[in-house]
């Protein structure tokens, strides 16, 4: 099996997986998912060897990065042992000093008070914290479930244990608009940084997103009435842009999907639960690696399914918020592709 570089038909080199190990929460943001969400019968999720097979696979052409997501993967029964298989392709491979240089994972932190230690024993270094807001009663509401002070403990828990911590907040109008100040503050108060993120149209949720989709630059210019924003070259690998705020002495990152498009640098692709690449959270190109793995010669299927991913990976996504009663722009959730 060739072991060149994954590089799609833009020359942009794939090094960042984004693996979906669930598609099950215990959460329902509204944003994000219905309460009646229909999950996968679990014979057609990847079984913890698959997992390891195909990321084998991934690291053997050229990624170094991978971020674990769902759904909320700390829902996964055997998650532990995923992570700390997982944890033993970290570092460089004795042939030729390439391998994963980064394992991390993003969270709605509920469970992270019973794993953080093991995820940080595991070779985790950094983890993502979804927290949208730090009032109890609207947190009730906006995740439909009154999970605030796990969260928090959680966040703790992580702290405790060494692991680095990233706050992401989607930015909801009319519903935690006014609370941004105070969520950054919170977040650099604890030594975390942030992200704020715009909402974006994946999957049929209850209400219209519209109502309240929050652009960003309002949300920055809001910002700067009260605080000094000074840019920052930060970069994370990622579509963030980050600015230093003078007086909480803390990062903040933007990311805008929606005013602003941050494809050329794109380096990653997304695995469902299922092993359903995409090679775009806004697009609909998509290779099955479930049927590669389970067929009769998973490794040329492999080889074969890659090709024609890095042929299909789009130049660049093209979300549109519209206006309200229109559908999302993609019928799937972000649950599916784990943002
Ligand atoms: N359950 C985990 C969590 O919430 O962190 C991981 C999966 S969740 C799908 C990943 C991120 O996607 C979260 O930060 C969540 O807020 C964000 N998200 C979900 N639906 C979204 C949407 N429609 N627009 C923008 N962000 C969304
Ligand atoms: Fe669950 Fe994360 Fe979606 Fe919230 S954003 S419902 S925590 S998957």
């Amino acid at each position: 099996m060739t072991n060149a570089p994954l590089v799609d038909r833009f020359a942009r080199r794939i090094t960042y997986l984004r693996l979906s190990v669930t598609d099950r929460c215990d959460l329902r943001c509204t944003y994000c998912m219905p309460e009646r969400m229909e999950f996968l019968p679990r014979a057609d999720v990847l079984s913890l060897e698959e997992l390891q097979q195909v990321v084998r696979a991934f690291i053997a052409r050229g990624v170094t990065k991978i971020r674990l997501t769902g759904g909320e993967p700390l829902v996964r029964r055997d998650m532990i042992d995923l992570v700390r298989a997982l944890g033993r392709e970290l570092g460089p491979k004795a042939v030729d000093g390439s391998g994963l240089e980064e394992l991390t994972l993003t969270t709605n932190g509920t469970r992270l008070a019973l794993f953080a230690d093991d995820l940080a024993a595991a070779g985790i270094r950094r983890i993502n914290v979804s927290l949208d807001t730090l009032d109890r009663a609207r947190f009730a509401s906006l995740a439909r479930r009154d999970s605030l002070p796990q969260v928090l403990e959680g966040i703790a828990a992580a702290k405790a244990a060494g692991l680095k911590v990233k706050i992401n907040t989607v930015a909801l109008k009319g519903i935690n608009e006014h609370e941004i100040p105070d969520l950054i503050a919170w977040a650099h108060g604890q030594g975390h940084e942030i992200t704020l993120i715009e909402v974006m149209p994946l999957g049929e949720v209850e209400g219209d997103r519209f109502d309240h989709y929050l652009p960003l630059d309002a949300v920055r210019r809001a910002l700067e009435s009260r605080w000094t924003l000074s840019t920052s070259d930060a970069r994370s690998g990622g579509p963030a842009r980050y600015v230093d705020v003078a007086e909480t002495g803390g990062r903040l990152g933007f990311i805008t999907p929606l005013t602003s498009n941050f494809c050329e640098g794109c380096n990653r692709v997304r695995l469902t639960a299922t092993g359903q690449l995409f090679m775009c959270l806004g697009g609909e190109a998509q290779v099955d690696l479930r049927a590669a793995l389970r067929g009769p010669d998973p490794e040329a299927a492999m080889a074969d399914a890659f090709a024609r991913a890095m042929g299909d990976k789009p130049e660049r996504h093209n979300f549109v918020i519209d206006r309200a009663g229109a559908a999302p722009a993609l019928p799937r959730h972000m649950s599916m592709t784990g943002g």
